[in-house]
């Protein structure tokens, strides 16, 4: 055999070798694009909507100036929801580049997480999370050393210690169950539970204090969604909204529920977790459960958090409102982030997803209603991606 011939070979064994990895790439491509068919078909509010600039070269930079931004909030009343436009059924390529498009340009930095209390991970310390203060909960006390007993109630800010169950005997806890509110009529602050002025006694009253203190203990049970398996994994593309319900327990506030809503807005997650420690208030002015739910509730958060593994990777980007919260109670530690709170953000405080519902989309949200009570993670789940869409919609 010649020398040429040897090399024929080589190139011939080469370019089968290039030709099978080429094919089973294409398959693999193909299967996720099969399985993205099959969680496409459902309607946004009834029909589908083209959620995409169609010219590339008009597209801005994503940090918009606050004037810009401010520019939304009068035109969205007219200009959202567009009832009559005509359906429009999105294909995989398109989310594609919907996807690429929050990657390079929604996600916070991860400097940033570190700074607004997201959880992470330092090189030096991988056994547990840090989690900085911000500006909204600096001057609070967050958290509390081991087998320490004084705590503060989150409701009537009174300083108390908790007995062996978590519980404080022989005190009352009296307080407004809503923050005040600048009541434009007579130029105060209200409570607008009672229409009381600030500093009058609260209206209700429960037999027990609550708190939102954790133990630091807490930091070592945080963990990270698993790695990504292959390239071409579908979770590595997912945008998934996520929202969390918390209860008050003896150990500080607790998950209860958790609900994952994808892009198109189908919920594909909705958990009811029993928090490991005692019961002390559903908290179902806010959390929409009662005590019965909770006790009645089949997951921990541990088969909660395993069922959010079987559909988020690390790649995974999840979507939220001041997710750093709902990352807290679920504890877990992600880098790919887009927080509504901040896409939105005009002043110096947050906006809240009831104030953008409002205002952007056009729908109430957090309202107690007939036979519903309290927040529903759901639909706030659900709010936030419709906020995601709205935002590429006007900003891209
Ligand atoms: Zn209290
Ligand atoms: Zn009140």
């Amino acid at each position: 055999m010649d020398e040429f011939q040897v090399w024929l070979n080589c190139l011939v064994i080469f370019c089968v070798i290039w030709a099978c990895l080429w094919l089973q790439q294409q398959y693999v491509k193909y299967q996720r694009e099969q399985e993205f068919k099959k969680y496409t078909y459902y309607p946004i509010n009834g029909q589908y909507r083209h959620y995409f600039p169609k010219k590339k070269g008009q597209r801005k930079n994503a940090k918009q100036s606050p004037q810009k931004q401010q520019k939304c909030y009068p035109q969205s009343k007219t200009e959202s929801p567009k009832k009559n436009e005509p359906e429009l059924k999105l294909d995989f390529q398109e989310y594609i580049k919907i996807h690429e498009y929050v990657s390079k340009n929604l996600l916070i930095s991860k400097k940033n997480l570190q700074k607004l209390g997201f959880p992470y991970y330092e090189r030096k310390n991988l056994k547990s999370v840090k989690i900085n203060p911000t500006k909204y909960n600096r001057a609070k006390k967050m958290w509390v050393a081991e087998g320490e007993k004084k705590r503060i109630c989150c409701r009537c800010q009174m300083k108390f210690r908790v007995d062996w169950n978590g519980k404080n005997a022989n005190e009352k806890c009296v307080h407004h169950p809503l923050r005040k509110v600048f009541d434009e009529a007579t130029f105060q602050d209200k409570h607008p539970c009672c229409n009381r002025n600030i500093g009058k006694p609260g209206c209700i009253t429960n037999n027990l204090h609550v708190f939102d203190q954790l133990c630091v203990s807490v930091l070592k049970d945080f963990t990270v969604a698993p790695e990504v398996a292959d390239i071409f994994e579908l979770k590595s593309v997912a945008i998934f909204a996520f929202d969390c319900e918390m209860v008050y327990t003896d150990q500080g506030p607790a998950l209860a529920r958790l609900s994952v809503v994808d892009w198109f807005g189908k919920l594909f997650l909705d958990v009811r977790v029993r928090p490991s420690g005692i019961l002390l208030d559903p908290n179902t002015r806010f959390s929409g459960l009662t005590a019965r739910d909770v006790e009645n509730a089949q997951d921990t958060s541990e088969t909660c958090r395993e069922k959010l593994f079987e559909i988020i990777n690390q790649d995974s980007i999840l979507v939220g409102h001041s997710l750093e919260c709902d990352l807290k109670a679920l504890r877990l530690s992600h880098n790919r982030i887009v927080d509504t709170s901040l896409l939105f953000q005009t002043g110096r405080n947050k906006p809240s997803l009831r104030y953008l519902a409002q205002s952007i989309l056009g729908k109430s949200i957090q309202e107690d209603r007939k036979n519903k009570f309290g927040h529903d993670s759901e639909e706030d789940a659900r709010t936030c991606i419709e906020l995601l869409r709205y935002y590429i919609e006007n900003n891209s």
